[in-house]
């Protein structure tokens, strides 16, 4: 029997989806729900040669894509927006079930892919280029912005559905297809997420505008990414594979959008509203089990008010709800996999060695009843020295690393001294501080997103997203992101006749 979320989204019967006991061998992985270890189905891996099926569709539906106007696309992009609409709860639910979110967060996913979707379907209509004064008379100038091709998306595993969502409506307007590789951790969300888009646009005569590639990284990611009809490979994940990626689409002289790690800082100022920062913090440090790119991972906290602010937030920690995340009391699920439980492990045994203090936590954590791979969110106060080498890798676990400062500087350059650069937050009550921290001179935040009195996590659609040094550069979502899928051409006209070049250059008779 296929799950019933599955049968709610019209991929019961899909041809990928098989039952658990029928995905053996090297063709096949099967899905589990990491808050109980049970298996939920079993998914057919692409080959390579199915791989450059798929390449080859979405290279060969570019080409009728970018012939559509691009208000038209839009409507095709509402449409999609409105069954994401439609099936948002059920859709939601898989996200839960299928990466251990809770399901609020698993919802707000898909309200996410919605969001961009209607920011998409605008922008439809803004694809604006500028238009700038000629040197020349008799000459105009002006830049358009292109369909670049068919886009590679490789996605993380912890936002199974809204990451593609950013990508793939944006580069849908744009007039461009897209080839999706998923993480094997989520690949029920994908088949899911994608029918739904390819349902709906084949609906409306525009069949392989999406297609999705479901296999290992050697033989489907490396495939991907070293495939010439793919201009722009946007990939979102770890650092280590943000530099495999970087590498192999640089060499052939393709464009990257990289989304990477991040390990994130809370400064707490003497001065700050306390209550509203540790709501932020303890949302930012335990919220999906600490599994976001932008996770709090570090508190640096002013000397004067380190130990008051910390025990309250060890006690907040204490009643936090740990268990199955489809229970709508539960704050906390599981870590997706073993492999995850026990990089949390090491890192807290590396924390211990290397002088730290475990608050609260620090362990596995049992739900009775269950298999499942859940750990207690845990807080390390770091040694009196500062210096704590593992706080400075992103450990994908609920783990908040407590440092503390005496002056504001100090605790910039302590904030900026990671060697990622993605999301920080001051909490502050005065302005010349909360200034310093976004300073114009690029001496505050070294990240590409910083909050004043609010968390880390939780970005809106509305701001380009994503962040500097080791996080990859990359920016998508909202502002001006759509720009990186699209290709820019400056157009220059002379319609005055004459032959003039540019900087006064003469070349032979006088003109
Ligand atoms: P991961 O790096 O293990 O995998 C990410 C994706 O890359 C997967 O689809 C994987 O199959 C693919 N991949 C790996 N090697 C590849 C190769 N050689 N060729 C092609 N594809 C390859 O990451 P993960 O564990 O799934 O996700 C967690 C990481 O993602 C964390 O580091 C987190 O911070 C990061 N992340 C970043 C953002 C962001 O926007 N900056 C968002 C979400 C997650």
């Amino acid at each position: 029997m296929p799950h019933p979320l599955l049968d709610a989204l019209g991929v019961a019967d899909h041809p990928r989806v098989v039952e658990p006991g029928g995905a053996r061998g090297a063709g096949f992985v099967v899905s589990t729900n990491p808050a109980t270890g049970e298996p939920i189905a079993g998914v057919r891996l692409d080959d390579g040669a199915s791989c450059e099926r798929a390449i080859g569709e979405a290279d060969a539906a570019f080409g009728r894509w970018r012939e559509v106007p691009a208000p038209v696309r839009g409507q095709v992009v509402r449409a999609i927006a409105d069954e994401y609409r439609r099936l948002r709860e059920p859709l939601g639910r898989l996200v839960s079930l299928e990466v251990g979110k809770i399901a609020s967060e698993g919802v707000g996913e898909v309200q996410e892919t919605i969001d961009i979707a209607d920011f998409a379907v605008g922008l439809s209509r803004q694809l604006h280029g500028c238009t700038m004064p000629s040197e020349r008379p008799g000459h105009r100038m002006y830049e358009q912005w292109l369909p670049l091709g068919a886009i590679g998306v490789i996605t993380a595993f912890n936002f199974p559905n809204a990451v593609w969502g950013w990508n793939a409506m944006l580069a849908a307007v744009c007039g461009d297809t897209v080839v999706w590789k998923p993480s094997l951790l989520a690949p029920l969300t994908a088949i899911a997420t994608n029918a739904i888009a390819d349902r709906v646009a084949a609906s409306m005569g525009h069949e392989g505008v999406f297609r999705l590639v479901i296999g290992t990284d050697e033989e489907v990611g490396e495939r991907l990414i070293a495939d010439r009809r793919l201009p722009l490979v946007s990939a979102t994940g770890s650092c280590r594979m943000g530099r495999r990626v970087g590498r192999v689409v640089a060499e052939r002289l393709g464009r990257c959008l990289l989304e990477l790690g991040g390990n994130n800082a809370v400064i707490v100022e003497p001065d700050a509203d306390l209550d509203l920062a540790m709501k932020a913090v303890l949302f930012g440090a335990v919220g999906t089990a600490g599994q976001r790119c932008t996770t709090t991972r570090r508190l640096i906290v002013h000397e004067s008010i380190a130990d008051a602010f910390v025990e309250s937030l060890v006690a907040a920690y204490r009643g936090v709800r740990i268990g199955d995340p489809l229970d709508p009391a539960t704050l906390v699920g599981p870590l997706v996999n073993e492999r995850a439980v026990e990089g949390f492990e090491a890192a807290v045994r590396a924390a211990r060695e290397q002088g730290g203090e475990v608050l609260v936590g620090g362990r596995r954590a049992s739900v009775p009843g269950s298999r499942g791979h859940f750990v207690e969110p845990t807080i390390v106060r770091a040694p009196a020295s500062g210096v704590l080498p593992i706080a400075m890798e992103e450990t994908f676990a609920p783990i908040l690393y407590v440092f503390t400062y005496r002056d504001l500087e100090g605790a910039i350059g302590m904030q900026n001294a990671v060697p990622q650069g993605l999301s920080s937050a001051i909490f502050t009550s005065r302005i010349s501080s909360a200034d310093r921290f976004l300073s114009p001179s690029g001496t505050g935040s070294d990240c590409g997103l910083a909050y004043v009195n609010l968390g880390t996590s939780g970005a809106e659609i509305g701001g380009a997203f994503g962040g500097e040094k080791d996080t990859g550069g990359g920016r998508e979502s909202g502002s001006d992101a759509w720009k990186a899928y699209a290709r820019r051409q400056t157009c220059t006209v002379n319609f005055g006749g004459a032959f003039r070049l540019a900087q006064g250059i003469q070349f032979g008779e006088e003109q």
